[in-house]
């Protein structure tokens, strides 16, 4: 059989640089290989706030991201997660199955609760949500950057634990992380992964900015001391930062760009890494118009949900019964 492979992008912000390494670029290397289970995660959106009206728009285009990407709508299976009840419902069933212990060591929930004085429930039990996304498909990859790497491994468990207690369900997911590009760093901090829903906005390129703003905040990305360009993640966080971009943005290996950068200066990279980012993301920008005017996403839409909706229904009704739930 087909393996199946599942993953998310929340419509939390405009996709970043990052998404699309972690992502995004993932389903576009393995969508011939595998099953795709490609969903829009809204209801992981509202563990911070959102403005409805916002999140209503971005749950279209991030489908129109995705598809001007190259993933395919006719292959795959891309549908909204709030729109298949039975993820909220199965993660219900695997609350109950899993401890406040393992949630509390989750450093997402870490970084995103740090400071903040009221802190949602629904950030701290995420990761469950997530592993019901995963299980209600028994899917066998879970593609994803460095950063989610924690929640899949929580998800394997949960599975696991199940499995133990009620006997073989889930197929337990193994997360996919890629070799180049799992974590593209903040460019303003790059102690920190980039992220879409950053506050500085000069520390994230989303795929949809525009050539102009492309430019500067790579031209004033935080390097680090010394003027060589050579690959150091320890060291060199920020150089090494915008090496990986180029190496991905161009299809070139690292040792490639290594060679490529062998005695340049930062400027010299800033300069060719903006180049090259300002060629893809206005090339994707005018597909991403394209798709957007041409009711494709509403027709993917309705097809996945179709498909999800029979698949969900059957994992969650065997699950229901294995719990006790119900009349039999
Ligand atoms: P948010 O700030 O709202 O959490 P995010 O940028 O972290 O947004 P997610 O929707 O949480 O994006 O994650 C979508 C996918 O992108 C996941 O597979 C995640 O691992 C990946 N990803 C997120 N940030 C990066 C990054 N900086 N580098 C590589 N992959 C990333
Ligand atoms: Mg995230």
């Amino acid at each position: 059989m087909t393996k199946r492979l599942l993953t998310g992008l929340q419509p939390s912000g405009e996709l970043t640089i990052g998404n699309f390494c972690g992502g995004i670029k993932q389903i576009l290397d393995y969508q011939r290989e595998y099953e795709v289970f490609l969903f829009v995660p809204d209801m992981h959106s509202i563990t911070v706030p959102q403005d409805p009206e916002t999140l209503h728009r971005r749950v279209r285009e991030i489908v129109g991201m995705y598809l001007a990407c190259g993933v395919s709508g006719e292959a795959n299976h891309i549908y909204i997660q709030s729109e298949i009840l039975e993820h909220a419902n199965l993660s219900w069933i695997l609350e109950c199955h899993s401890y406040m212990g393992e949630l509390s060591r989750m450093t997402q929930f870490k970084a995103k609760s740090d400071g903040k004085k009221e802190i949602g429930c629904g950030l701290f039990t995420y990761p469950i949500l997530m592993a019901a996304d995963i299980l209600l498909y028994n899917a066998d990859c879970v593609p994803t950057g460095a950063d989610q790497k924690q929640h899949v491994e929580l998800a394997r468990n949960i599975a696991q634990r199940f499995n133990a207690r009620y006997g073989e369900t889930f197929v337990v997911p193994e997360p996919l992380i890629p070799k180049l590009g799992a974590k593209i760093r903040d460019l303003q901090s790059p102690d920190k992964k980039m992220s879409k829903s950053t506050e500085n906005k000069k520390a994230s390129i989303f795929l949809n900015d525009t050539e102009k703003d492309i430019r500067k905040k790579i031209m004033s990305a935080v390097t680090d001391s010394g003027d060589s360009v050579y690959f150091d993640e320890a060291n060199k966080p920020g150089v090494s930062n915008l090496l990986t971009i180029y190496s991905v943005f161009s299809q070139q290996t690292l040792e490639q760009t290594q060679e490529h950068f062998q005695g340049a200066r930062y400027g010299d990279l800033k300069k060719e890494v903006a180049e090259v980012l300002v060629e893809f993301l206005t090339n994707l920008q005018s597909k991403y118009a394209a798709v957007m005017s041409s009711g494709e996403v509403d027709e993917v839409l309705d097809r996945g949900r179709d498909y999800a909706r029979e698949i969900a229904a059957q994992t969650y009704d065997k699950v229901r019964r294995l719990v006790g739930f119900g009349r039999v």
